[in-house]
């Protein structure tokens, strides 16, 4: 029980000042796995837009991209989500469509026309991860990366940026029709992990997507109220849904939300540790986190829980596990790994995910 009693790793709190501390018995903490080896996808509901536009990117697994941040509606200070909530971050003039990670990215995930259109300006050859790597000084004017700007027929001008390095696939004063793959989904100029940030615009208006609304024009609007997507607009990408599991597993190492962005080592039983960590969209204010890892026996049980979130976390990563300086080896055998966070006492997100350590 000894681990119980003290720090397990370090909880990597990125943008919550709160350390968590230890909670819980081994009896409870076993009582409270329902044994479940997936995770647990919730019923995606969706709704219906009558807009011109389709997504920048095939987005309909919520376990491979998410809607991240969207739109600032607010003008100055402060930030509105489409829904009046957190999902965005101060002055964001776009949506940022996400993807899981990097080893996804370099499988070469397609950027598409929203809509018909004319390319009205492309730029391509910057670096992917330049910002991460080299600093602000890298991207320097070049926020956007590698991008295409496009005029559509109804007056609507899109841009989509942080573009895969070469892969932009059209030129100023094509043609392009809606759907038609533009480029790859990148991570170059100012982006700190794979993604899409698409920006509307008209009559040199910012527009939001979700809305329809010009930046500074409110928020609280539905997709269906003037939103500009088509057809049916899933759940994940909305700024109320969430929150949403995006990664989890078990390593050997504690971990990063860079490290996570690429493929954590798994455990082995040569590992000095054994770590569980889950990362989420979408969380808001006063939710609560709980994050365990379980194992065979001669594995101490390891679990922590979160302060009330002092406000609404576009994105979330925590981990949990055996400290390193526990010299003895890891037992093989099962571990569990579960995240969950509650909401006004009630869970909204549960997942459970195994590893056989062999
Ligand atoms: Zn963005």
């Amino acid at each position: 029980m000894k681990n119980l009693m003290m720090p397990v790793l370090v909880i990597v709190p990125l943008t919550v000042g709160a350390l968590w501390v230890l909670t819980g018995s081994k009896s409870e903490t076993q009582a409270a796995l329902p044994g479940a080896e997936a995770e647990a996808v919730e019923t995606v509901p969706r709704v219906v837009g009558t807009g011109p536009f389709v997504a920048p990117m095939a987005c309909d697994d919520p376990l491979v991209c998410v809607v991240q941040n969207h739109v600032d509606l607010k003008v100055g200070p402060g930030i509105a989500d489409s829904a009046c909530g957190g999902r965005t971050y101060d002055e964001h003039q776009g949506v940022d469509f996400r993807i899981l990670d990097l080893p996804t990215m370099l499988k070469g995930v397609p950027v598409v026309a929203v809509a018909d259109g004319e390319v009205i300006g492309t730029r391509d050859g910057e670096y992917d991860g330049a910002w991460l790597a080299a600093g602000r000084d890298a991207v320097e004017d070049r926020d956007c990366g590698n991008g295409v700007s496009i005029r559509h027929d109804d007056g609507h001008v899109t841009q989509v940026c942080h573009l895969r390095r070469g892969s932009v696939l059209v030129e100023t004063g094509e043609r392009v029709t809606q759907g038609q793959r533009i480029a790859s989904v990148g991570m170059s100029g100012r982006a700190e992990f794979p993604h899409v940030h698409l920006s509307v615009t008209k009559d040199d208006a910012r527009i939001d997507p979700f809305t329809g609304r010009a930046i500074g024009k409110g928020c609280g609007a539905s997709v269906a109220e003037g939103g500009l997507w088509s057809g049916t607009v899933p759940d994940h990408w909305q700024a109320g849904a969430g929150p949403f599991i995006f990664k989890s597993g078990f390593t050997n190492a504690p971990v990063t939300m860079a490290t996570v962005e690429r493929a954590p080592a798994d455990p082995t039983a040569a590992s000095a540790s054994m770590v569980f960590y889950a990362r989420a969209v979408g969380l808001r204010e006063g939710d609560v986190e709980r994050i365990e890892l379980t194992g065979p026996d001669g594995f101490d049980p390891v679990g922590s829980v979160g302060e009330p979130l002092a406000r609404d976390k576009a994105q979330i990563m925590r981990f949990v596990g055996r400290p390193a300086e526990d010299k003895t080896p890891l037992p093989v055998g099962e571990y569990h790994g579960r995240y969950q966070i509650l909401r006004g006492g009630e869970p909204v997100l549960d997942i459970s995910r195994r590893f056989v350590l062999r």
